[in-house]
């Protein structure tokens, strides 16, 4: 497992933290972070009704909200010392893929938080960007060439939810170029890991793999269908990381209007992803191919040699460990969902 450097905070205990996206898969691990940590106040915002958050924080103010509303914005970030940005409307390569409009009107929940947090007098803020802000061009092949931070120029990124993502990392770094406010950009590629979605339609590959394995367990039925060929490649960074990854970024003034990838450098294709799932279940099943499904790029790698350079540290908890943990909490909400209680989904 990974070891956290301290970081350092210039932050008091009862300085008011918001985080928006609260009720979405990142955004409540970070509340749950800061709250463990020992932050007082904390804002957890989000557009789903409360009772369909994945967490809900005691102690934690709990806000229902529109974001891409501005006097919603404006009520979210009232009195906020930092705002960690995690709303979007977003999902695996199914979503992205499809609902391209919805990706793109993410753009409104980012420029009314960021004016609503300048105008607030919000000390610091946090944007959630993606690897889909690369360039496309340079992930054809299963091969993946590991992106550095300086390969989302000249501009080829993914439609719609890459496009969004890159026009937001710009307001963050314009706001701060004129009006000095500071900004923190991370680049987060493939994140997993309990309380996330699992199935519904909006879940990515690892938690998909888990359940179609759960699945194939529980009903007999020994097959299981994989998008694409399987040979697609990806890397995939632990929640855990994630959230330790964002508060290091936030605190550190190297990075200030700075993207940086957020993301393990461990590269396995789509096959050896369901090599490891039937392996945790101690199950081998028959594999077939969905030539015409959402498959995403060809390959894509996290270069970590600038996060490194900078925070002397970089997410490597073994995808192994990480999927064990996701499986077995996947296990859980897949027996949860038969008995009839309620679940995390999306
Ligand atoms: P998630 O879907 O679990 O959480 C996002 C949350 O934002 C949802 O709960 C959703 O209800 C909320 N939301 C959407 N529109 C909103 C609005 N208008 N107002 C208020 N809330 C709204 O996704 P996640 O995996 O937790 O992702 C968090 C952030 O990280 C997003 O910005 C996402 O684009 C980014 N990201 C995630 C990954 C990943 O692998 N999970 C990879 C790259 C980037």
């Amino acid at each position: 497992m990974s070891d956290y450097p301290v970081v350092v905070r210039d932050l008091n205990k009862d300085d008011l933290i918001v985080v928006t996206g609260a009720g979405g898969f990142i955004g409540g691990s970070l509340v749950r972070y800061f709250h463990d940590l020992g932050y007082a106040r904390i804002r957890a915002v989000d557009r789903k009704p409360l009772p369909e958050w994945y967490q809900r924080v005691p102690g934690v103010e709990s806000l229902c909200m529109d974001l891409s509303e501005k006097e919603n914005a404006i009520e979210a970030a009232k009195g906020a010392v930092e705002v960690y940005n995690l709303a979007a409307d977003m999902g695996g390569m199914g979503f992205i893929e499809r609902f391209r409009i919805e990706c793109l009107r993410s753009i409104l929940i980012n420029t009314h938080m960021i004016e609503a947090s300048y105008r607030a007098g919000a000390k610091r803020y946090f944007f959630s960007s993606s690897a889909c802000a690369y360039n496309t061009d340079l992930q054809k092949t299963p091969d993946a060439i590991a992106l550095k931070e300086s390969d989302a120029y000249p501009a080829m990124a993914e439609r719609g939810y890459g496009w969004e993502k890159l026009m937001s990392e710009m307001f963050c770094q314009e706001y701060h170029a004129e009006r000095g406010f500071e900004t923190h950009i991370a680049r987060f590629h493939n994140i997993y890991g309990p309380n996330g979605t699992w199935y519904g339609g909006r879940e990515k590959a690892p938690a998909a793999m888990c359940r179609k394995v759960i699945e194939a367990e529980d009903t007999g039925d020994h097959t299981i269908e994989i998008w694409g060929d399987g040979t697609q490649t990806r890397s995939f960074c632990y929640i855990e990381d994630c959230v330790h990854g964002i508060d290091m970024i936030m605190h550190c003034d190297k990075l200030i209007a700075t993207p940086i990838n957020l993301g393990s450098k461990e590269l396995v294709s789509i096959n050896e992803l369901v090599s490891i799932v039937e392996d945790i279940a101690g199950i081998k099943l028959n594999r077939t191919y969905d030539p015409t499904a959402p498959k995403g790029v060809g390959g894509r790698n996290s270069d970590n040699t600038f996060i490194k350079s900078v925070l002397n540290w970089e997410p490597s908890t073994p995808l192994r460990d990480g999927m064990g943990k996701t499986y077995d909490w996947i296990k859980t909400q897949y027996a949860d969902l038969k008995a009839g209680k309620r679940v995390v989904h999306d």
